[in-house]
Parts: structure tokens; C-alpha cells; sequence
């Protein structure tokens, strides 16, 4: 029989009939894995359940996929989620030890948690099936689940940056969340960088046994440790940025810009992002230049998440204070200089943002990839391309090499990086842009889940399982 692919992931987005699909950058990675493929998506289903009631897994077909999806009670919910996944795996692996509030109580929700939900998959498994876990929610998962019994192989993705050896040690208890790694065949990375330090760490461990670069032995189970950079569908977001300019959102953006350039960024409200750096550093750019006072807007789309943890909240309130103060300086009646949109957008919409931007302004402070960083490349007119100003701190940094590094911690560096790009010859900005978007069509995500699962085949000495894997994947030669 065939293998059948299971993806495991924190939250599974269920299609529904007739409402567009707001797909962030895991189910667009689910889905190329997926695609066109027997597959099982397993997780969260987004709901908690109310107290006293028993959550019960919910089983839905659609097509060739089956979802299987649970709720979460309460306490799974404050413990696993916004407890040890949001405010102590987040930030510590985002370099922030400072900001982790460690609880015994949320460490353990979050191990109970993954044995619910390796419980719950149990029954489902069957031994040809090849399973891809993402992301530091499911951290322990192949652990559990091998505990249950299950050898077939199984694959994690981690999507967010993974520090060195002694951050990794700050966290409490580290052995049973990121040691837990050692039990999957294979862990992916987005950088080498990130490879190296996940590496050094597991070189660490009691019983570690390193093979090769990247290669592990624990107890006789063997483990490759390499790095996949998640890619974007190039094709299907430069379609949507060309259709895009027909919309009214992109329109009325234009009219309004009468004539200004527009500088534009794209984050979710946190702290990872150096939203405050960024506007910051914008402020400074008008202050020292000013022959562009009234001659450019900076547009910043900031969707709020995670409004149950705290750190968020008092984020809000400061990076709304920050726009308010350089409005209020350099603004005239006539002219906002920046632009502070709490909304969230489609990706038809976002892609038409990006298209009108003159300067994609993508700098973070630390970021596993940076999906908005590949999609402002792949949404330019290929003819009057803007131009990507990308913190060096960004897993992308590694790839769009026509963009214009800066260090997010320098302010200075940034208002003068902000300038170049805003003066940037039309010849400079397509040789850059091309370098860029040729690197994106190649390394596309279907290449991505492609290039994993064929290495994931790879780390088995099971006869055929390698073969029947590229057949099932498709993989290019
Ligand atoms: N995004 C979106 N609508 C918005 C803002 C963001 O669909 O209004 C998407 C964006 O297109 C990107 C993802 O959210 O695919 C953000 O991914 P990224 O890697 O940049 O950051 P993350 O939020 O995952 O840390």
C-alpha cells in the first residue's frame, strides 16, 4: 500500500464551502505537502470547549483529505497555548530569555496536551503512513508518539528560529520540550544557522552520539538535523498581485498616495517584529532627511495577535504612542506620515499592497523566516519593481540577496537604508528584484514540502519507502 501522508500542526484550517480561505503561512505549507495527495491533517481545531464538557475529536472529509480536529478545554487552552507555547517556547527561541514567564503548571498543560493529542491520532496511524509535525506547539509529539508504539518515520518542521545551545538551556526543563527532537527521523530548520545551533545542542545531550554533520544517533534511533527554508507559491502570489491593482482597496490607496511614494510594512503586532525600531527609525529618516518630509507615507498594517497575552497588550499601546508622537511632529494638515492599520488583510489584497509599495520595509528583530519579506518580492511589477529593505536578523536574509541588509538595532543604518532605497536607480531595482524573484520561482513551497519529504524517505533503511515516496510526492528530479 501506498503511504499515506498525516500533518500534525497546532491549528488545522478546515475549508469551508463558499468562504475564501485565510491562509497563513502553514496552511499554505499544508497544502503544497498535501496537494493532490491522500492525506490526513490533524490539530487544534480553534475552539475551546465549554467547561464540563468532554472535547471529543471531529472527523471531516473533503475530496481525498480527512481532517481530524480537537478542542481544547480551558485549561488546555491558558496552559499549553498562551502559557508555555506563547510566553515561554516563543520568546525564548526569538532570543528573548528576558521576556519567558516560566510556570510548572503551563510546562506541564503543554505535555499533557501533546499525549492528548497523540491519544486522539493513535487510532488513526496505520504503520505505511508517513507523519510531518510543525512547529514548536508539537514539539514532544514523536516522542508520544513512538511511546504509543508508532515507528513509522516522522518529520518536524520548526518555523520559528532555533537559538544556540545555551538560550536553549535557559528554558526550564528543556530536555523533555526540545530534546524531545531527538525522536523524530528528521528535524528541519529554516537556516543553517538555525541547523548549526540545534546541532550543537543536541551534541549536548546525555547519549548523544554524532555521525556526521547534522547526524545523530540516541539509544540506536537515528536523526538528521537540515535546513528546508520555507518558501512561498511564487506564481500564485505574483497572479494575485497583477489581478490586484483592479480592486477598489488598491485603487483608493493610490488616489490617496496623490503622488507620494509609499513605504510599506506587514506585521502581526509582536514583539519579534521591531515594529517600535522600525518607526523609530522612520522618524529619524525625517528628521535627517528632510527634503522627504511631505513626499512619502509610510503605510504600517499590524493585525493584533495573541490579545491573551500580556507582553501584547502593553506592546499595542506603546507602538500606537510611537506613530501618534512622529505624527504629530512632522504631520501637517495635509500630510500623515505614517499610517497605523490594525486590520488584517486577504492575500488577493495584501498582494495588491505590496505591488504599490515603493519600499517594502521588513525588519525584523529576530524571525524564523519572514514569509512578508518573499511575498513583497514576488508581488512587484517585474518593469518598476520596488524595492525590499530586510533586517539581517530575518531566516530570508539568507535567500533574497538583492535586498537591501540592515540591522534593525541601528537606527541610523535603517533612515540611510530607507533613503537609498527611495533613490534607487530604475536599472539597480530590476537587477536586484529579478536576482530575487528567480530565486523564489525555483525554490517554490511545492519544491519546499517536496525537498523535506524526500528527505525524510531518505533517513529510513526501509526497502522501498524512499521510491514509493517520490512516486507519491512527485519529486522533480
Ligand atoms: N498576512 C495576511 N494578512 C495580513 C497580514 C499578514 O494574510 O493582514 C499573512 C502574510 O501574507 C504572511 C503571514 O501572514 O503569509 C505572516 O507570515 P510571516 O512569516 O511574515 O510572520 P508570522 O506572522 O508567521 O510570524
Amino acid at each position: 500500500m501506498a503511504p499515506r501522508l498525516i500533518l500534525v500542526s497546532n491549528r488545522v484550517n478546515v475549508p469551508v464551502a463558499g468562504v475564501p480561505r485565510q491562509a497563513g503561512g502553514l496552511t499554505v505549507a499544508v497544502n503544497a505537502a498535501l496537494k493532490q495527495r491522500e492525506g490526513v491533517w490533524f490539530g487544534w481545531s480553534g475552539k475551546v470547549s465549554k467547561e464540563g464538557e468532554t472535547p471529543a475529536a471531529s472527523v471531516i472529509l473533503r475530496r481525498r483529505r480527512t481532517y481530524i480536529t480537537l478542542d481544547l478545554s480551558a485549561n488546555d487552552f491558558q496552559e499549553y497555548y498562551n502559557g508555555f507555547a506563547n510566553r515561554v517556547l516563543w520568546p525564548v527561541l526569538h532570543y528573548r530569555v528576558d521576556l519567558a514567564e516560566f510556570t510548572s503548571v503551563d510546562l506541564g498543560g503543554y505535555l499533557r496536551v501533546n499525549g492528548r493529542f497523540a491519544d486522539a491520532l493513535s487510532p488513526f496511524i496505520t504503520p505505511d503512513d508517513v507523519i510531518w509535525v510543525h512547529d514548536y506547539h508539537l514539539l514532544p509529539m514523536a516522542k508520544e508518539l513512538r511511546a504509543r508504539g508508532h515507528n513509522n518515520p516522522i518529520g518536524f518542521f520548526l518555523h520559528i528560529p532555533c537559538p544556540p545551545p545555551d538560550i536553549i538551556e535557559a528554558l526550564p526543563h528543556h530536555d523533555e520540550t526540545m530534546g524531545a527532537l531527538s525522536h523524530y527521523d528528521l528535524v528541519g530548520l529554516q537556516t543553517d544557522q538555525d541547523a548549526d545551533n540545534l546541532s550543537r545542542y543536541f551534541a549536548s545531550l546525555r547519549g548523544a552520539n554524532q555521525r556526521g554533520p547534522g547526524s545523530f544517533e540516541f539509544d540506536g534511533r537515528k536523526v538528521r538535523v537540515r535546513a528546508f527554508p520555507v518558501a512561498i507559491a511564487t506564481a500564485v502570489y505574483a497572479r494575485a498581485a497583477r489581478n490586484s491593482v483592479k480592486s477598489t482597496l488598491v485603487e483608493e490607496l493610490r488616489n490617496s498616495l496623490v503622488g507620494k511614494r509609499l513605504i510599506l510594512g506587514v506585521d502581526r503586532l509582536d514583539y519579534s517584529k521591531g515594529i517600535k525600531h522600525r518607526i523609530q527609525a522612520f522618524g529619524h529618516f525625517l528628521e535627517k532627511y528632510p527634503e522627504w518630509l511631505n513626499r512619502v507615507t509610510f503605510l504600517q498594517v499590524t493585525p493584533k495577535s495573541r490579545t491573551g497575552v500580556p507582553e501584547y497588550s502593553a506592546m499595542d499601546q506603546e507602538v500606537s504612542a510611537l506613530v501618534g508622537q512622529i505624527n504629530g511632529r512632522f504631520g501637517d494638515p495635509a500630510w500623515t506620515p505614517i499610517r497605523y492599520v490594525n486590520r488584517s488583510y486577504s492575500r488577493a489584497m495584501l498582494a495588491g499592497l505590496y505591488r504599490s509599495a515603493h519600499v517594502g520595509l521588513v525588519t525584523p528583530l529576530r524571525d524564523g523566516m519572514n514569509l512578508v519579506a518573499k511575498e513583497y518580492v514576488a508581488a512587484q511589477d517585474p518593469d518598476d519593481p520596488g524595492v525590499l529593505v530586510l533586517s539581517q536578523f530575518a531566516g530570508a536574509a539568507q535567500e533574497l540577496t538583492g535586498a537591501l541588509v540592515v540591522n534593525p538595532h541601528e537606527t541610523e543604518g535603517m533612515a540611510a537604508a530607507i533613503k537609498a532605497a527611495l533613490e534607487m536607480s530604475p536599472e539597480e531595482r530590476k537587477e536586484r528584484f529579478q536576482r530575487m524573484y528567480d530565486h523564489l520561482a525555483e525554490n517554490d513551497i511545492d519544491r519546499w514540502a517536496e525537498r523535506f519529504l524526500s528527505a525524510l524517505g531518505e533517513t529510513r533503511e526501509q526497502p522501498g519507502l524512499l521510491s514509493s515516496l517520490r512516486q507519491l510526492f512527485a519529486v522533480r528530479a
